[in-house]
């Protein structure tokens, strides 16, 4: 079968794209009220219906939208907010994608009216399915009222997937007191059908905007912050060590006024609370950032919440110098010992550079690390630096009891038998290899390591791999992302149930990627929701590498062989496959004179 390229029919990309910027009525709740407040609105209402899944109507008394450009608005990349490319660096606003619109008009129907104040009557909108179905003059006061109704109604499978009302209603409200924290100055309601669900005033100043959002118990409690170096300020908010979080949901990081989701800055305020907080606890953190607009990227996903930096390690240290300095005088946990200041010297320092090591190093990677040197192509190069000939472990038991070391390389190669089974003889004794298991144990030994120590190494795909999944099995997926990318397999949404692999450790760029995927979902299947973290991510990597090693029945070059001697000389406990048979035995001549009963 040949299939021809063509362009996607306009609503299907409508709708692909629509799959990045909305996933839940938040992100549609997200988009609106980033875009009222770029309006320079500083009055906010929002109405959910259902949490948002049947409707969203969100009023602001903002600029408002010239009627000459109100169906622009809902062309995708359509924006106001800039004009070249340049301008990408310089933003101050929250939009300037102009994706956000279109994308919400291709899966819902919606109905504006806009009016700018010099304008003598607003301009009516609506927009089904993507189409401007209806546009006329209609009487508004200034500013933005917009209903998005029939949520998903293009897209019924995303539909499906939604959650209960309450808790889409609680992602809606995450969005928006996480977005009530940048600015302090502009007032938002929140309303459903039958009441006021939450009111934020207008406040005088950052700190009473954070204790209003964030609660009593942090306002009362919570530090400054603040700090100049250079082009870059930090201030904000920290909570004492002693009213902590189960969950990292309160730190919250504002970047020249846009709020990031960003793992780098969490790893830096966890290194300045290191020892002062108890082990699994995290701080509420409310920590505005600015720098040069050219120095932060926010320009990486379509979502805008994750960010690339310049200057990561100045950045790093900035943030922990300033929480530090702030806990300062916060005792070790319990309160009881002598309060002691900590510094940046002595032993601590040593601590804190590694820290910030593994901290960049870490960001790198989830930066799509580059690094070349494993191709991964060859089926028994296992990549990485073997320690080479002459390492040898102890090792196994073999059928006669002895426990025996060997030194894979330097045993002499006779063949392979039924493509399956490696023959080589050592003196005294005849070694029989399984190809597979070895292999396997091999891959594993090396994803185990990586996955310890952070894989950096990331392979982009030439052709990213997009795979359509059951709706449940999508949900499995979703829900073990971040496993994956621990152990070298980046994973993305990407529309209706459908994933992207753009990446993925060298080590396992020469499989399937589908059936992965696919042995991957069974594992999670099976293991279900009871395993725990370090549990899943066992299994996670025994599949793939039962997945990336060479299969029984393939023939293997004399080269593929000495190299896979290589690999099992170099990992540790060489003995048996991760599912725990053997990878090889060991006939010496005892047993020999015992088979043919010379003995
Ligand atoms: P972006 O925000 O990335 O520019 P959007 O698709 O969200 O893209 O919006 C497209 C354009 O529509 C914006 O650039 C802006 O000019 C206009 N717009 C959208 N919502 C509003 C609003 N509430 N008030 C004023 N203008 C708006
Ligand atoms: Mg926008």
């Amino acid at each position: 079968m040949h299939r021809r390229i063509k362009k996607l029919d306009e609503s299907i990309a409508g709708r692909i794209a629509a799959g990045e910027v909305v996933e839940r009525p938040s992100s549609i709740v997200k988009e609106l009220l980033e875009n009222a407040l770029d309006a320079g609105a500083d009055r906010i209402e929002i109405e959910l219906e259902e949490g948002g899944t049947l409707s969203i109507g969100i009023t602001d008394n903002g600029e408002g939208i010239d009627s000459g450009d109100i169906a622009l608005a809902f062309e995708r990349h359509a924006t106001s907010k800039i004009e070249d490319f340049d301008d990408l660096y310089r933003i101050h606003s929250f939009g300037f994608r102009g994706e956000a619109l279109s994308s919400i008009a291709s899966i819902s129907r919606i109905d504006m009216i806009s009016r700018r104040e010099e304008s003598l009557h607003g301009t009516r909108v609506i927009v089904e399915g993507g189409r401007i179905s209806e546009i006329k003059e209609a009487g508004s006061p200034r500013g933005t009222r917009i209903r998005v109704t029939d949520i998903f109604y293009t897209t019924p499978v995303r539909k499906k997937f939604l959650k209960k009302a309450t808790t889409e209603q609680a992602h809606c409200l995450e969005y928006i007191t996480r977005l009530a924290l940048c600015t302090y100055e502009c007032g938002i309601t929140v309303r459903t059908k039958k009441k006021t669900i939450l009111t934020i005033p207008p406040a005088r100043d950052m700190r009473e905007r954070t204790s209003f959002v964030l609660g009593r118990t942090f306002a009362d409690s919570a530090r400054p912050i603040g700090a100049e170096r250079g082009d870059y300020a930090i201030g904000g908010l920290i909570s004492r060590p002693d009213v902590s979080k189960s969950n990292t949901r309160e730190m919250l990081y504002y970047i020249n006024g846009r709020y990031v989701k960003d793992g780098f800055l969490n790893h830096a305020v966890m290194t300045a609370y290191r020892g002062i907080l108890e082990p699994r606890r995290y701080p509420s953190v409310v920590i505005y950032l600015t720098m040069p607009p050219g120095d932060v990227d926010v320009n990486v996903h379509p979502t805008k919440m994750e960010v690339r930096f310049k200057h990561p390690r100045e950045l790093y240290s900035l943030v922990v110098d300033s929480v530090m300095e702030s806990l300062a005088d916060t005792g070790p946990i319990g309160g009881k010992e002598p309060v002691t200041p900590r510094t940046r010297t002595g032993g601590e320092g040593i601590y804190y550079g590694q820290r910030i090591t593994e901290a960049i190093r870490r960001y790198t990677l989830s930066q799509g690390g580059k690094g070349a040197g494993e191709t991964g192509r060859r089926p028994l190069s296992a990549g990485g630096t073997g320690s080479g000939a002459g390492d040898t472990r102890p090792l196994f038991e073999t059928e006669t009891g002895i426990d025996e070391q060997i030194s894979f390389t330097s045993l002499h190669y006779l063949g392979q038998f039924t493509n399956t089974y490696l023959f080589f003889t050592a003196p005294e004794r005849v070694i029989v290899i399984d190809q597979h298991a070895a292999h396997e144990r091999v891959l594993y030994e090396r994803l185990r390591q990586r996955t310890a120590h952070g894989h950096s190494e990331r392979q982009k795909l030439l052709l990213p791999e997009i795979i359509e999944l059951q709706p449940a099995h999508f949900d499995l997926l979703a829900a073990n992302m971040d496993i994956l990318a621990d152990t070298g397999l980046d994973v993305e949404p990407y529309g209706d149930n459908t994933i992207i692999v753009k990446s993925v450790t060298p080590l396992l760029a020469h499989i399937d990627l589908k059936v992965l995927v696919s042995d991957l979902i069974d594992e999670f299947v099976q293991t279900g929701k009871r395993g725990d973290i370090d549990h899943i991510r066992e299994k996670v990597i025994a599949v793939m590498a039962c997945r990336g090693a060479v299969k029984a029945r393939e023939r293997l070059t004399e080269e593929e062989v000495a190299s896979l001697c290589r690999d099992l000389d170099s990992v540790p406990f060489a003995a048996t496959c991760p599912h725990g048979r053997p990878l090889f035995v060991s006939l010496g001549t005892g047993d020999m004179e015992r088979m043919f009963k010379r003995r």
